[in-house]
């Protein structure tokens, strides 16, 4: 019979500020269980939910109202943005989140942690002293990498692309321990593509019509309302699917709007593998998340808005390479829009310059690194392997 608590412990750290790094994760663990089974103990921790006290457990529901003022939030990221900077911040709040951390810890003995969000690193490095496990980050943002990602007593950064890779060095990170892979998204995006008649009729959409996938995050941020309501205006010849994740208050809003062109609303949805495959062009904000998503979907996309400073990087990267546009009015999404539904040949261009982007090995790569380097019993197991040090009960 098997005995599953024998089974290597991997402990991912992520937090539900916004949707990215909790489908980072997902998409590794994913990629785990696809490859090598399930004889494993994962957990996911979030770790604001579970390493800070009043009020920064919060964060998550927090996180939708900063980001509201894209300015503030801009300068924070600029003027953070520097090792040592980044390294006083978590310094000076350790006091403050210590026990909480450590309290994680305890609850969350394991072999191997994996952590898919900047802020985890310092606090929990320094709570787990010189006996520890593996600590791994892999980074989830693609261009304009924050310092705070780039903690140098990490065993191993795997990050997205050539340039975070740079800037990890530029940080002072050791090369050695940096390494390109892709950013982790689900199978689900990167399997052939499909016929996509079919897929919008599963998804209960036209078959016959384009359709335009409209998402800001897992927030629903951005100016998504007003943005739809400029694509409905000008009557394009298409469907529209609006996600508004979890923005109630805007899926409510659309909801009760009398559209003139075919329109279908959402709120969080777990399909975005399926609806990115049905859909023909894609709207978004510049998260690093939907924007890997797409592109191993062969989605093109139009960029409507960003967060400053984190996702500049992000734009620039997509629009030079071909895979999509800028448009930072509802104007410019509908030109552009109109001009992929005037052009299709153009648009195929797009979904050419999306696949060129496209890692669709990165979580394959990511998980064959965690359990072939980090975790080599778990390939040579039996039921009967060896009982775990227990890390965090020291
Ligand atoms: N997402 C989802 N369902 C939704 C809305 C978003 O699964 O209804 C996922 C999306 O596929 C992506 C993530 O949430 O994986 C959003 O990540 P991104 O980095 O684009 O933006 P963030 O929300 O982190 O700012």
């Amino acid at each position: 019979m098997t005995n599953s608590s024998n089974f290597p412990r991997i402990l991912f750290l992520f937090s539900d500020t916004g949707g990215g790094h909790r489908s980072a994760a997902e998409a590794i663990i994913e990629a785990i269980y696809l490859q090598y089974g399930h004889h494993f103990n994962i957990q996911m921790v979030d770790i604001f939910k579970k390493c800070a006290p009043l009020p920064l457990n919060y964060m998550p529901e927090l996180y939708p109202k900063m980001v509201k003022v894209p300015q503030a939030w801009g300068l924070g990221y600029k003027m953070t943005n520097s090792y040592r900077r980044a390294r006083f911040i978590t310094a000076s709040s350790y006091l403050y989140v210590r026990r909480s951390v450590q309290k994680m810890v305890r609850q969350n003995p394991c072999d191997v942690i994996v952590s898919v969000h900047p802020l985890a690193a310092a606090p929990i490095l320094r709570v787990l002293g010189k006996n520890r496990p593996p600590f791994i980050v892999v980074v989830t943002d693609l261009v304009s990498t924050h310092a705070l990602w780039y903690h140098h007593h990490t065993d191993l950064c795997l990050v997205p692309t050539e340039i975070a890779r740079q800037r990890a060095i530029d940080f002072g990170m050791n090369a050695q321990k940096v390494r390109v892979v892709g950013l982790p998204v689900s199978d689900r995006f990167c399997s052939p593509p499909g016929d996509a008649f079919i897929i919008k009729q599963k998804l209960g959409w036209p078959g016959h019509l384009p359709v335009i996938l409209l998402v800001g995050g897992g927030e629903g941020m951005g100016p998504l309302e007003k943005t739809a309501t400029a694509i409905d205006a000008a009557r394009l010849p298409a469907a529209m699917v609006i996600v508004a994740g979890r923005n109630l208050k805007l899926k409510e809003r659309l909801q009760s709007k009398n559209w003139q062109i075919p329109t279908y609303i959402y709120g969080f949805i777990k399909k975005m593998p399926e609806f990115m495959r049905g859909a023909d062009i894609l709207v978004t904000k510049a998260g690093p998340g939907t924007i890997s998503e797409a592109l191993n979907a062969g989605l093109p996309m139009v960029i409507y808005s960003r967060l400053p400073g984190q996702e500049d990087g992000n734009v620039a990267y997509v629009v030079s390479e071909g895979a999509g546009y800028w448009a930072p009015n509802p104007a410019k999404t509908v030109e552009v829009i109109s001009n992929w539904l005037n052009h299709p040949e153009q648009r195929k261009q797009a979904v050419q310059a999306c696949l060129k982007l496209a890692k669709p090995q990165a979580a394959r790569q990511i998980a064959q690194i965690i359990i072939d380097e980090y975790l080599p019993q778990a390939l040579h197991r039996t039921d009967e392997i060896s009982p775990h040090k227990s890390w965090g009960n020291q």
